[in-house]
């Protein structure tokens, strides 16, 4: 539970001088000792009594004053309570009372001689030569005893002692050094652009907006920018969307700079975490790479942070506190003086407007990086394929003839299935009955692997039921296709083809995601098929295909950014193919061939979409602009939920009344309260109430002034969103 209170306390005199602002101290709280961090210090004495400090946790400061400064920006912006922000910016295994870097036992050569054994004699001379080693690897490479080494040291030829053994994530990998590549006139056009354009010399540079297009060479941009940086004494921090994460993306930076490089990810083990956390906070690694939760890495001297992909949803967090990583890059970038560069082939439209208005620095990579070209996209209009063939297919005859094709080349193929919605479900064709999770309003998915229905909301299952439960129809039809499906359906078609999978359920385990990836880039499969984790940052030189099996599911979603994110997803999809000296090919399946983010995305054009798509968000009064904001209401009872709804949505249309009327137009606006598109989850309804303000605090200060005015009930959970993502 969130006090969201700050206390006070008294620096006794014994640790007058020594506490400092973002240190971790002992206090006693309530009777116990509780552990907190020091946010400000002051010479004023309250006039209430205090209890004193009794200790100092950790010497050095988890805290920068500008991480502190940017914990309390995000706790205000978002109304999360400060503690959560917090334990939000410090990974826990780092803050665990019992964690500690791990020590290994370290054998040194002293230089000293002594008379020995022929045995030991051998032994020292071993050692001598290797210059010492972990006690481990030297009983493992010298095949001898634990006693042996004893004896040297107690001859005083060889000392033993602790030495802290860093635990590295990329331990194992072996990673080819690399130079900096000679860059192309547009790419060196970028860099001069994140160095000056954003003026060399203000206190705050602008941020950048580098809108390239996949393949034009961004990462080989971003590792120039910040071996520059290095140069000059500073660090920088690179935000990567989880999903596009992959110890591939890590190596391209461990390459070009080794082990100053901090990788911060969440397949890390708690001590490979604690090690790299402590490499940023010591100054030994001056680059991270990380996700979200990366930009509060305690880089000290920050130069530059790097938002790649920075239009993708992940840098959104969807617990409290829900801040948007980018938005924080750009504040922490501004709070410390560092370069920002947010970096995208279909920049959110948040970001394209603030370039257009000037408020970022535009630059530009429209092609590929040597002359490569980006690929050819034919839309397929599946509308002809129902009517030729009587029915759905799958596949499209066109897409089917160009996986051929590749197949007798040997040249690999991308197959893109948006799973959501659109995973097989079954359902009864006499009475329309569709097997449905009762804990959550959604449609069970089946899985043919282990024969039974799952739901994909809570994880629950169920047997396949025999019959129709409502009308007892014996033949239930299986409807939308599914990975697993569009599997079979392929292996069908091609039986000599080797498919690899990739989708939630093919990649639970931990390295498998990687394994997969790997096995594809090595040659081992002919196409890789699989959900939206294969439509990001992968570069695979062999790969002249790409398919899309249905563009229209994340058009048709109750999102007012619909159409972005499909524009988004295939733009990325398409930029799959052809990556090398191979041309590449696009096919897109579509019952909208007209809709405009279909149609832009098969021309690659994304300056026309992103105009067409301003002009409609600003009629309709969406994002960019406006700020929308969500409350949920969440309860194990519907109507609790549904009332709550009503009333804060009637509360707040009071509140916003008064803003219009005082500004005298419509810039505040209320929703009615509504079933939430996700209705029921694990057993929980869902209402929500969407607001629009002229700015995110307008919106924070409603909702503050609501809450405190009428408290939810215990069985009540609301949850506030502000700048919306996600409105399911
Ligand atoms: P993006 O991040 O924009 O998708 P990458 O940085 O991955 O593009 O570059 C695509 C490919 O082109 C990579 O294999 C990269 O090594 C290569 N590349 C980048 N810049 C150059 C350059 N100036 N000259 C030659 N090859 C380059
Ligand atoms: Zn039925
Ligand atoms: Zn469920």
């Amino acid at each position: 539970m969130a006090l969201d209170r700050l206390f006070t306390y008294e620096v006794p005199v014994e640790l007058l001088g020594k506490v400092r602002v973002g240190q971790l101290l002992r206090v006693p709280f309530h009777g116990r000792i509780a552990r907190g961090f020091a946010l400000t210090l002051s010479d004023e004495p309250p006039t209430f009594a205090t209890k004193p400090v009794m200790s100092i946790e950790d010497e050095s400061p988890f805290f920068s004053p500008a991480l502190l400064q940017l914990v309390k920006w995000i706790a205000s912006y978002t109304a999360s309570p400060i503690e959560v922000v917090l334990k939000t910016a410090v990974p826990a295994s780092v803050l665990k009372p019992s964690a500690r870097p791990k020590e290994l036992l370290f054998v040194e050569p002293t230089g000293k001689s002594a008379e020995l054994t022929k045995h030991q004699a051998e032994l020292l001379a071993d050692i001598v030569r290797v210059g010492g080693g972990w006690m481990q690897q030297l009983l493992k490479e010298f095949k001898t005893s634990p006693s042996t080494i004893r004896a040297l040291a107690q001859k005083g030829c060889v000392s033993i002692a602790p030495r802290v053994s860093r635990r590295d994530p990329l331990a194992g990998r072996s990673v080819v050094p690399t130079q900096p590549l000679r860059l192309n006139d547009m790419q060196a056009r970028a860099l001069d652009t994140i160095f000056s354009g954003s003026g060399e010399n203000a206190a705050s540079p602008r941020p950048v907006l580098l809108h390239g297009v996949t393949g034009s060479g961004k990462t080989e941009i971003y590792l120039q920018a910040i071996g520059r940086l290095l140069e000059r004494g500073k660090g920088a921090i690179v935000l990567v969307p989880e999903i596009a994460l992959t110890p591939q993306t890590v190596r391209r930076f461990a390459a070009r700079f080794g082990d100053k490089v901090a990788v911060l990810h969440s397949a890390l083990s708690d001590g490979e975490r604690y090690d790299e956390w402590h490499r940023i906070r010591t100054g030994e690694a001056r680059v991270v790479v990380g996700p979200r939760s990366a930009i509060f890495a305690p880089v000290a001297n920050l130069g530059l942070i790097v938002v790649d992909e920075e239009h993708d949803p992940s840098y959104k967090q969807d617990e409290t506190p829900r801040y948007h990583a980018r938005d924080v890059a750009v504040v922490r970038a501004r709070l410390e003086g560092a370069r920002v560069v947010l970096g995208s082939a279909t920049p959110s439209l948040e970001s394209w407007l603030n370039a257009k208005e000037g408020k970022y620095a535009l630059a530009s990579v429209p092609a590929r990086v040597a002359g490569r070209s980006l690929p050819d996209v034919h839309l397929v209009n599946m509308q002809e394929e129902l009517e030729r063939a009587g029915h759905v297919p799958i596949y499209s005859s066109l897409l089917l003839d160009a996986v051929k094709s590749r197949l007798d080349r040997g040249e690999q193929t991308i197959l893109f299935l948006n799973r959501r919605g659109y995973s097989r479900v079954l359902d009864c064709p006499e009475c329309g009955w569709v097997a449905e999770c009762p804990d959550c309003s959604v449609p069970y998915t089946y899985h043919q692997a282990d024969r039974c229905l799952r739901c994909h909301v809570c994880g629950g299952w169920a047997h396949l039921p025999s019959d129709c439960p409502i009308c007892h129809a014996k033949d239930l039809s299986y409807s939308g296709v599914g990975t697993q499906r569009a599997e079979a359906a392929l292996h069908a078609c091609f039986p000599r083809a080797r498919i690899l999978r990739m989708d939630a359920d093919s990649t639970s385990r931990k390295f498998s995601h990687d394994d997969i990836l790997s096995a594809f880039r090595a040659g081992k499969a002919d196409v890789l098929l699989g959900t939206q984790m294969i439509a990001k940052g992968l570069d695979f030189p062999n790969v002249t295909l790409v398919g899309v099996l249905n563009a229209d599911m994340s058009l048709n979603r109750p999102d007012p950014r619909a159409s972005e994110r499909t524009y988004q997803l295939l733009a990325q999809v398409s930029g799959r193919a052809g990556r090398a000296e191979k041309p590449g090919e696009v096919y897109i399946q579509t019952f909208q061939p007209d809709a405009a983010a279909i149609a832009a995305a098969a021309k690659g054009d994304y300056a026309t979409f992103a105009a067409g798509e301003l002009v409609d968000r600003h009629d309709a009064y969406f994002p960019p602009y406006c700020r929308l904001s969500t409350l949920l209401f969440r309860s194990k009872a519907d109507a609790l939920a549904r009332d709550w709804a009503d009333l804060y949505a009637r509360s707040l249309g009071e509140w916003a009344k008064k803003v219009n009327d005082a500004a005298n137009a419509a810039v505040f606006r209320v929703s009615e309260a509504a079933e939430a598109p996700l209705s029921k989850a694990d057993g929980w309804f869902r209402y929500h109430v969407v607001l629009r303000t002229p700015t995110a605090k307008a919106a924070v200060d409603a909702v503050k002034w609501l809450r405190s005015a009428r408290p939810a009930p215990e069985a009540l959970r609301v949850s506030f969103d502000v700048d919306a993502l996600n409105l399911m």
